[in-house]
């Protein structure tokens, strides 16, 4: 067998065997119909490459719900990526969009009025509604024949490189993740345990490439908070994010006056609404579809966070590309991505988006642009 011929057979059995898993990680899958519009909601198993641990936990798997939205002909695709700390499940936000049935029945194009017929139903589940909410914009683009940047008003060629992110794990573990990522031009490392000090030397060891850390309410008290903030600020960390519980604005507050570089919000920040009280108390404040409901929700949120001169960072869950396509489509609004979801995983079910060296690059594709790797999904 020539060489061109063996490469070709192993390729495609490398395809096969990755198409194969993807089928298998399906765990459930529900249909609804109502005239002439039909929803399947599809719970999926995303599988991590190595072990993601968080100030919180650590996870192997993560199970997203993938929605297909089926109305006079066309469909559109959203995802969620439902988040444990606010009591969401696959399954309970599985149990949010069909409820949303009667919603999704009227008319899609007047989709502002949609979602706040969305955010009604129940005060949480946002994961769900950013998933409708996606799926409806994506319908709504393939209906126009245009992609969704183009649709927003955005230009596709400010789309932002993003960070590649390191979870906790031996300080060798995370030094090897921060070789083994050269093409990433920032990390961003999660922090929040007794041995911050010799994970943050042992990546400086090896790379002096900007870092963002992410101490995920792990500090519980501010002036931990601020000995901390000062030594990675001497380490080049460029900005840390959410460096103590959700709810403590007042030492936020008392820290955002002491620290030499910026602290952003992520747990602490969820909705438009939230964001007023928090311009006192943060530099800048990260997005995401999952925590806020959706591109709408976010849209509104870059309006308010700018007018009250907020630093602004979009990021995400563990997500697959779908997901991820809707949040890089806003990036030219942000100062900075950290979309990286997908590539942590080795069993995405989209494609469509592209990595060059660390910028996404949008598909032109009509709507979020990406397509299922099963067909019939
Ligand atoms: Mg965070």
């Amino acid at each position: 067998m020539k060489r061109k011929d063996f490469l070709k057979i192993g390729g495609m059995l490398v395809a096969s065997s990755f198409l194969a898993d993807c089928r298998q990680t399906v765990r459930k899958e529900s249909v609804a119909k109502r005239g002439s519009l039909r929803v399947t909601t599809t719970i999926y198993e995303l599988k991590l490459r190595q072990a993601w641990t968080l100030s919180r936990g650590t996870w192997t798997t993560r199970r997203n719900v993938l929605v297909r939205l089926e109305k006079d002909g066309i469909t559109g695709y959203g995802e969620a990526a439902p988040i444990p700390r606010y009591s969401e499940s696959a399954e309970s936000n599985e149990e949010f969009i069909r409820q949303a049935l009667p919603v999704l029945e009227k008319d899609l194009w007047e989709y502002q009025d949609r979602w706040q017929e969305l955010e009604a139903l129940s005060p949480g589940q946002n994961a769900a509604k950013a998933a409708l909410d996606m799926a409806i914009l994506d319908w709504i683009g393939k209906n126009l024949g245009i992609p969704l940047y183009q649709f927003f008003g955005l230009n596709p060629e400010k789309t932002l490189p993003t960070t590649y992110s390191i979870g906790i794990d031996e300080a060798e573990v995370m030094q090897k993740t921060a070789l083994a990522a050269p093409a990433f031009r920032r990390l961003k490392i999660k922090v929040g345990v007794p041995d911050d000090r010799k994970h943050i030397e042992a990546i400086r060891a090896v790379t002096d490439r900007p870092l963002i850390v992410d101490a995920n309410e792990g500090w519980k008290d501010r002036q931990q908070a601020l000995e901390m903030i000062n030594w990675l600020a001497e380490r080049g960390v460029e900005f840390v994010e959410q460096p103590m519980p959700a709810d403590n604005l007042e030492d936020h507050r008392w820290l955002k006056e002491r620290v030499p570089v910026p602290i952003f919000a992520d747990e602490s920040v969820h909705k438009v609404k939230n964001i007023p009280a928090l311009a006192s108390a943060f530099h800048g404040i990260n997005i995401k579809l999952m925590k806020c409901g959706g591109l709408q929700e976010a849209l509104r949120m870059v309006s308010v966070a700018r007018a009250l001169g907020l630093k602004l960072m979009i990021g995400c869950m563990i997500e697959s590309s779908l997901a991820i396509s809707a949040a890089a489509t806003l990036t030219p609004l942000f100062d900075y991505a950290d979309l990286d979801g997908n590539i942590l995983v080795t069993n995405d079910p989209f494609r469509g988006l592209t990595l060059d060296g660390d910028l996404w690059k949008l598909s032109e594709k009509p709507g979020l642009g990406v397509e299922p790797v099963i067909p019939e999904w």
